[in-house]
């Protein structure tokens, strides 16, 4: 089977390329000494969600599923209804990514989009959007939804999230965060995860586990209770409903109990810093966005692009010409960043 994997080095392309981090197999192995009840009463997912609490500092409604699309569409369908819209960045994961899922759980819910620098929602676009209609024609504004860290590898400060949660209550929108690196944000900024969420007027999180290490599985985690009324009906109709659940949650345990989660997110944090430290001073090479979690956008001489390639590197760009994105994990090696610095130096002196 060692064929089949291909080298750690090289690779650049997204945080979930990396494999599972050793924290998160080694709960998986621990819940994997005999029986547990299934669906989720079980004594995993219990102390899972105990251990979410605690992080959170607060009696939150926590919910397992599979991945961040159904993480995602779920959650904006509990704060929904079919006649609502949902704001969000023309960027967001929920627009761009998800195959209209947002629009399909929630029976058609319309999903509205508005600009913003950096991946950030401009709140005055926002503002625009809801009011330039109020009549019963237009899909009547219901949900913001928010990416922390966002797309484009960006931030959102707690002043910045404060403005949007009061925004949010002013016009009476329910707040949803697409966290699948929620963990880098909470690394980055260096506050406690309650200021980014709860604190700030979030209505739910959806908090990644699968780009920060485990092998699968997201959080659904909901701030305001009545939010999450018959939410596991949801989950289990939308086949989301692990029948073996505690190895969704047993990862969630050994991430939380030892700090790898934050651990992870720092390092991958730490590696893309150094990956735009080191590459910005190189001639024709610039920073597409400020780097403020684990990912660099860069624009890149598209023969310099080409040549990184053709040593071996991967990374995405479907950012457009000589755009390129590059993601850094809990697995990314010090000395691969490195190399891509000086492989790109080189190229750019040929
Ligand atoms: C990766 C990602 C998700 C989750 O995607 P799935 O492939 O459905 O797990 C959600 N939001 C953002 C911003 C992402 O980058």
């Amino acid at each position: 089977m060692e064929h089949l994997n291909q080298p750690t080095r090289f690779q650049f392309a997204s945080d979930n390329y990396a494999g599972i981090c050793p924290e998160a197999w080694q709960s998986l192995d621990k819940a994997n000494r005999g029986y547990a009840s299934s669906y989720g009463d079980d004594p995993w997912t219990a102390r899972a969600c105990e251990k979410l609490r605690e992080l959170f500092e607060t009696d939150c409604e926590v919910f397992f599923v599979f991945n961040g699309t159904a993480a995602n569409s779920l959650a904006l369908a509990a704060l929904c209804k079919s006649y609502h819209s949902i704001i969000c960045h023309e960027l967001s994961h929920v627009e761009t990514d998800e195959c209209g899922a947002s629009e399909f759980f929630s029976n058609g819910t319309k999903v509205l989009l508005v600009p913003g620098q950096d991946g950030k929602v401009d709140l005055s676009a926002v503002e625009h959007t809801i009011k330039r209609r109020t009549d019963i024609h237009y899909p009547k504004p219901r949900a913001l939804s928010i990416t922390q860290s966002t797309e484009l590898g960006t931030l959102y400060s707690v002043a910045e999230l404060q403005a949007i949660g009061d925004f949010a209550r002013q016009y009476g929108l329910r707040l949803h965060m697409d966290g699948s690196r929620f963990a880098n944000a909470v690394a980055s900024l260096g506050v406690a995860p309650k200021e980014l969420t709860w604190q700030a007027g979030v209505d739910v999180l959806c908090f990644g586990g699968t780009k920060n290490g485990m092998a699968v599985g997201e959080a659904v985690v909901f701030f305001n209770h009545e939010l999450a009324n018959e939410f596991d009906y949801r989950c289990k109709q939308a086949g989301q409903l692990a029948s073996k659940m505690r190895f969704l949650a047993a990862p969630w345990i050994g991430m939380l109990e030892n700090g790898a989660w934050l651990h992870n997110a720092a390092h991958a944090n730490n590696c893309a810093l150094q990956l735009a430290e080191g590459l910005q001073g190189i001639p024709g090479v610039t920073l597409a966005h400020p780097c403020q979690a684990n990912a660099v956008f860069l624009q890149l001489p598209p023969a310099v692009a080409d040549g990184l390639r053709a040593k071996g590197w991967h990374f995405y760009s479907f950012i457009g010409t000589g755009g390129a994105r590059l993601m850094c994990s809990w697995e990314t090696r010090p000395e691969d960043v490195e190399a891509f610095i000086s492989d790109t130096r080189e190229l750019v002196q040929k």
